[in-house]
């Protein structure tokens, strides 16, 4: 089944969990585990990242047949343009049609060491766009593609209005949800999401939802995106910052305001990017009152996002 299908589940918000592809095959085992175990938690379906060609991005392959074939749960792969020419991205896409994946979300993909500009394979593409059309071309509707979307910019400083005119050739492409950057400032999100909405982008908008496990991580990841934090955020967080517990759970209380915020919005679906834990994802979905019942998931409906915003 595809992510975005006939959906009736009476309005209750969805969520779905991002995973990394670890470095060792220990990693691998430990992370199998893991999401067997928050599969628990009833995900509509769950995302394996893409890393810059090599083994990894075999393992991306790998992940996905196991996920999609022996947990039987929907998988997203995520495919990037970096360091791929048209034979890998070939490659790539046949393993994922045999593991019965039909989910997509296509990137333009990081540069595959930090700080190095980001450079076109001279056999691949330069945008994501230009891979959305590619899987489209050769495979028809047999994939539901997915884009990326940065409601606070992209860390290369292009212009917001540009990054939103680039965003909607990615749709028009052929893209069928957009799944966005993670962000601390609701506000910012909606705003976006609106501003997305009048330039005629009409595709569900998936929020990206970064937990908060440790101060430390927190702040990383805010410099990392170059996201804002609001000044509550700070002011709650800071003073108990060496307590990893009391910033587990005023995390958890600022999240649950986060997604209950743009759940009032008509946005009925949450990605988690759960850096492959599952504590502090847990606590924010049971302050949300959203970890289904027993009964509730053995009777789960294929998952359609909702468009939000009155879209
Ligand atoms: P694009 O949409 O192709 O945009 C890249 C740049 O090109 C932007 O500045 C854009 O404005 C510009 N551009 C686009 N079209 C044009 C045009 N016609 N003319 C001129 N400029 C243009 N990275 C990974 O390596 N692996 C992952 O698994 C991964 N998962 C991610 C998941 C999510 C939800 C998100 C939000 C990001 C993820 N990333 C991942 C990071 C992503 O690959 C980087 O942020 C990358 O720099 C941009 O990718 P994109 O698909 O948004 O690129």
């Amino acid at each position: 089944p595809k992510l975005v299908a006939e959906h009736k589940k009476n309005g209750r918000p969805t969520f779905s969990f991002e995973y990394f592809v670890p470095k060792t095959a220990q990693g691998v085992q430990n992370l199998y585990d893991r999401m067997d175990r928050m599969n628990q938690l009833g995900p509509q379906f769950i995302d394996i990242t893409w890393n810059a060609g090599g083994r990894l991005s075999n393992l991306t392959c790998e992940m996905v047949n196991v996920a999609q074939s022996v947990y039987g749960i929907e998988t997203c792969m995520h495919l990037t343009c970096t360091g791929m020419p048209k034979s890998k991205v070939d490659n790539a896409l046949k393993e994922a049609y045999k593991a019965g994946c039909t989910n997509i979300l296509a990137l333009r993909g990081d540069p595959p060491r930090e700080n190095e500009k980001w450079e076109a394979d001279p056999h691949g593409f330069r945008y994501a766009k230009d891979l959305v059309k590619y899987i489209k071309s050769n495979y028809g509707n047999h994939f539901d593609i997915h884009v990326a979307g940065y409601p606070e910019g992209c860390d290369d400083g292009t212009d917001p209005e540009l990054l939103l005119e680039h965003l909607k050739e990615k749709v028009d492409a052929g893209a069928s949800s957009i799944i966005t950057q993670m962000f601390y400032d609701v506000d910012i999100f909606l705003d976006w999401v609106r501003k997305c909405r009048d330039i005629g982008i009409t595709v569900p908008i998936i929020p990206g939802i970064m937990p908060i496990h440790t101060y430390a991580a927190f702040m990383r990841r805010a410099t990392w995106t170059k996201c804002h934090i609001p000044e509550k955020w700070l002011y709650l967080l800071e003073p108990v910052k060496n307590d990893d517990v009391a910033v587990r759970d005023i995390g958890r209380d600022l999240m649950v305001e986060l997604c209950q915020k743009i759940i009032d919005a008509g946005i009925l679906h949450l990605h988690f990017y759960t850096m492959n834990l599952a504590t502090a994802t847990r606590m924010c979905l049971e302050g949300l009152g959203l970890i289904p019942s027993l009964q509730e998931r053995t009777k789960a409906l294929p998952f359609r996002p909702s468009l939000g915003l009155n879209r």
